[in-house]
């Protein structure tokens, strides 16, 4: 068994294969052993059934088995599989899954527990995952994700910053976040453009009682144009009155001036429930 942590282990695996890291598909590559170990530890998954989102040439995926009950290592690359295999050939907790993860059926990858997801993520799809990782949130309990650094601050935003949005809402709406840490560029070979950041959320046992496809078309609309105040990001994106959306702000409490980074997620499903009184009954 081949750990594949320091770049000179790295480059001889990927040069027997004959393989490159495929920018692409987001190959950044982890070779930092105390940041792999680092962030083993961290996502809690010791004994655990694990879903692992691109595993890549393994380098998360050999640690999580150490410790795991289960790891299911999903890789999209078929050429970047066969260093996989080659790295976890004597793990029998490891079960190798070639697929897009973003069309996989989490159920079927799980013995009926909720499973813990680790993924340091392909940057050019976090989003689609993340939102992924939403829908499939019956099935998991927790997940660890590496994003960059960018893309945690979103997650981790404050109402009132220039970072919070849409992702911030989503984020606080489905899950919390237990903890994170930021990562320097430099443990990845080939190295990125910015750093990264670790975080480690939780699915709310009970989440808000909304209806999800109405609460986030209101969401959206309000993010729609953040330059805009709700009342006129509201106006252009709903076919409702502007005198109506005044009185619904009003009603849920809300100044109509305020501008869609301003409210927190209790703004927002205050707001909701305000249209469903008025607008969402028939
Ligand atoms: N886990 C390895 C590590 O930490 O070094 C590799 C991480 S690399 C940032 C992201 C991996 O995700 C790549 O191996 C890439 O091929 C794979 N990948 C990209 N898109 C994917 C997708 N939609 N589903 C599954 N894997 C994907």
């Amino acid at each position: 068994m081949n750990a594949a942590i320091t770049k000179s282990e790295l480059l001889s695996l990927l040069e027997k294969y004959g393989l490159s890291p495929n920018k692409k598909l987001g190959q950044n590559f982890l070779v930092d052993e105390n940041v792999v170990r680092k962030i083993i530890l961290f996502s809690q998954t010791e004994g655990k059934e694990v879903i692992e989102i691109g595993a890549g040439p393994g380098t998360l995926t050999v640690y999580l088995a150490k410790t795991a009950q289960k790891v299911v290592a999903v890789e999209i690359d078929k050429k970047i599989l066969n260093v996989l295999k080659d790295v976890c050939q004597n793990l029998s907790n490891v079960q190798i899954v070639n697929s897009d993860f973003l069309e996989l059926n989490v159920k079927n990858l799980t013995n009926n527990n909720k499973v813990y997801v680790v993924g340091n993520l392909p940057y050019y799809v976090t989003s689609q995952i993340l939102f992924k990782l939403f829908k499939e949130r019956k099935y998991i309990e927790k997940f660890t994700i590496m994003v960059q650094k960018e893309v945690a601050q979103r997650l981790l935003a404050k109402p009132g910053t220039k970072e919070y949005g849409n992702l911030t809402v989503a984020m606080n709406f489905y899950c919390e976040i237990e903890d994170y840490f930021y990562v320097s560029k430099n443990v990845f070979y080939p190295k990125p453009e910015v750093d990264s950041a670790v975080l480690r959320a939780r699915f709310k046992i009970e989440k808000p009682n909304v209806d999800e496809k109405k609460f986030f078309k209101i969401v959206h609309a309000c993010f729609s144009t953040r330059r805009k105040t709700i009342l006129n990001a509201l106006s252009n994106q709903l076919d409702i009155a502007k005198d109506d959306l005044k009185m619904i702000i009003h009603m849920a409490g809300l100044d109509e001036n305020l501008r869609a980074e301003d409210l927190s997620l209790d703004n927002y499903i205050r707001l909701y429930q305000c249209f469903e009184e008025g607008f969402f009954k028939s």
